[in-house]
């Protein structure tokens, strides 16, 4: 099988920061990590590939920092990275970030799966995996959460509406996986260490790709972000519960009561 998973790196929850004259995201490489819904469909992958053999290339569109998530993707069992980095990719939204991705994955070849992650945490669109599948006129699965290989045809199954949907699609195949799929791994120390000595990327620039640059970055996009906001967490409070163990349990059933959360 030959497997392509799109990872995006994105800013860490705890420490987005907004231009707020540019209406963009403000990304390091101390504030930027792999897109957590990422790590499921390199976990599925990987799985793939241990069972029916084939490759892995994971592929990434974003600055050149974005190689470290290429380079976690490796330490977890991929094979190798495609980076796809060029200033004049700056700003894409989801259409023209789709294309890109579509380019660059026809350099590679054929493939039988493109995996994508439901989202981001970042910008939470959830657009990029079905706009790759209509840029590159692919079937599509959305929150694919098993894949068997039977013959030629793969097995999937995905829930929805508390029904499990048991179907069948010839590939190559765009799938989203869904957080329910499998438990991500974890790398060891020397498999961190052979993929960042090993380095088995490869940099792609939009020459290239041979892409139309009429139909990336903001030139491409058809969506702007105009206006950014933040909007005030809910206020939270905590509250030590004074007393001994008897005590403490009588005050607290009485607070959950008062807030009428038990009988
Ligand atoms: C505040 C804000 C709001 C935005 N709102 C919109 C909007 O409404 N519409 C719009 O078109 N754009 C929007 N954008 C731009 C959007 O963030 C980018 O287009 C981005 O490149 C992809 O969108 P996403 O993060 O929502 O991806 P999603 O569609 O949520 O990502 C799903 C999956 O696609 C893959 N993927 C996504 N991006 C990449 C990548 N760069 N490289 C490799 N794989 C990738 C990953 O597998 C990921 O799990 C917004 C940006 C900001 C900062």
């Amino acid at each position: 099988m030959k497997i392509i998973v799109c990872v995006k790196q994105v800013l860490a929850a705890n420490q987005i920061k907004f231009d707020l004259k540019t209406n963009t995201m403000v990304r390091a490489a101390d504030n930027s990590y792999i897109n957590p819904n990422d790590l499921f469909a390199i976990q599925i992958a990987v799985q793939l590939k241990e069972r029916y053999g084939g490759t892995v290339t994971a592929v990434t569109m974003g600055p050149p920092i974005s190689e470290e998530v290429l380079l976690e993707a490796m330490a977890l069992g991929v094979d190798r990275g495609m980076l796809i980095s060029d200033r004049r990719f700056a700003g894409a939204d989801t259409l023209a970030t789709s294309y890109v991705l579509g380019m660059g994955i026809r350099k590679l070849g054929d493939f039988d799966l493109i995996l994508c992650g439901t989202e981001s945490t970042d910008s939470n669109t959830g657009q990029v995996g079905p706009q790759l599948a209509e840029e590159m006129d692919l079937p599509q699965v959305t929150r694919v959460e098993k894949i068997e290989k039977q013959g030629g045809m793969l097995r999937l199954e995905r829930v929805s509406d508390g029904l499990r949907e048991v179907m069948e699609v010839a590939p190559p195949v765009m799938l989203t996986i869904s957080r329910e799929a499998a438990f991500p791994g974890l790398p060891s120390l020397l498999d961190i260490q052979d993929a960042y000595v090993d380095k088995k990327l490869d940099c792609f620039t939009l020459d290239d790709l041979e892409a139309d640059e009429q139909k990336v970055g903001l030139n491409g996009s058809g969506i702007w972000v105009t206006g950014l906001t933040q909007v005030p967490n809910k206020q939270k409070r905590c509250e030590f519960v004074k007393g001994g163990f008897r005590q403490q349990v009588q005050t607290l059933m009485e607070k959950l009561r008062e807030k009428n959360l038990i009988d």
